[in-house]
């Protein structure tokens, strides 16, 4: 190869041409193998292991690189979401460092080198295994809620974590996703609109329980969680009008003890921002939330 791409965007979107856009899910562990035995120094390794804590790590070795993934994990969407986040690390990252140890821990220790290469390693990995223009196209025609959500999840291959996360990215909706425990939120991604329209928690800055009225507090099961039921927006965010209405979606995942829950709201006009407000627009999603010291999967 005469010269490689430089950002995580134009690495995954020219592996993905490569290795062909309609096959899905994207085999991560073949384009590993594949796209670093072209380089000088591969990938002699891609194995699962109990790594304690870590989701996965890349370690630079005699006889080339060691990419190992946390086997004990029981996604295999999670494995994929590792492995191609060290293949980001790998192609990103590699001449600055010789070692990489992952994991879903608090980032608020780390220095901001460190969470920039964290973050370039997990916007690669969401475009090359949930490309942008073939994930338009899955949802354009129907109204999204966590069923084709959750399809989406499947044929890529990734959590339905990742895959809403992904959505989110780049719906023109006023799109919130929210992940819960124990009826506080943990962190919580909003689309762009949203953002600009102040639909968001800052949940880095202060602990934000979960609203007892909304359907993510409740205890029981409710038939229609997973298309969504009506609620008042105030349920959830304050500041919308009084007659604003939202849907919220909910999955319960026992495993991780963990609720997921989608809200949607109908368009309305951006509030006029303040200057702090035009900061945290313009930074780039991926990178302010990891600041706010998350790794979104
Ligand atoms: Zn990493």
């Amino acid at each position: 190869m005469t010269s490689n791409p430089t950002t995580p965007g134009a690495w995954a979107n020219f592996l993905s041409k490569a290795w062909g856009r309609d096959r899905f899910p994207i085999d991560v562990k073949l384009i590993a193998q594949d796209i670093s035995s072209r380089q000088p120094d591969p990938i002699a390794h891609i194995r699962g292991g109990d790594i304690g804590e870590l989701e996965g790590m890349l370690l630079k070795r005699e006889k080339g690189w060691y990419l190992l993934y946390n086997d004990q994990v029981q996604s295999s969407g999670r494995i994929n979401f590792t492995i191609a986040h060290e293949l980001g690390h790998y192609l990103l990252h590699r001449k600055e460092e010789d070692a990489f140890r992952c994991s879903t821990e608090d980032l608020l220790d780390w220095g901001s080198t460190v969470r920039q290469r964290e973050a370039d390693a997990d916007k690669f990995a969401a475009t090359l295994l949930m490309p942008l223009d073939d994930y338009r196209k899955q949802v354009e025609s129907a109204k999204v809620d966590i069923d084709l959500l959750g399809a989406c999840a499947d044929r890529y291959g990734v959590s339905l974590v990742a895959a809403i996360r992904q959505w989110i990215e780049f719906t023109p909706l006023r799109a919130v996703l929210v992940v819960s425990n124990d009826g506080f939120i943990n962190w919580s991604w909003s689309s762009r609109n949203a953002l600009r329209t102040r639909a968001r928690f800052r949940f880095s800055k202060e602990t934000i329980p979960v609203p007892e009225a909304s359907l993510a507090a409740q205890t029981i099961r409710h038939p229609d969680e997973r298309t969504g039921i009506e609620l008042p927006a105030r349920v959830w965010f304050k500041e919308e009008p009084a007659d604003m209405s939202l849907r919220e979606m909910r999955v319960v995942s026992d495993q991780y003890e963990l609720v997921i829950t989608l809200l949607i709201l109908p368009d309305r006009e951006p509030w006029e921002k303040n200057d702090d407000e035009e900061d945290e627009l313009l930074v780039d999603t991926y990178t302010n939330f990891i600041r706010n010291g998350q790794h979104p999967y």
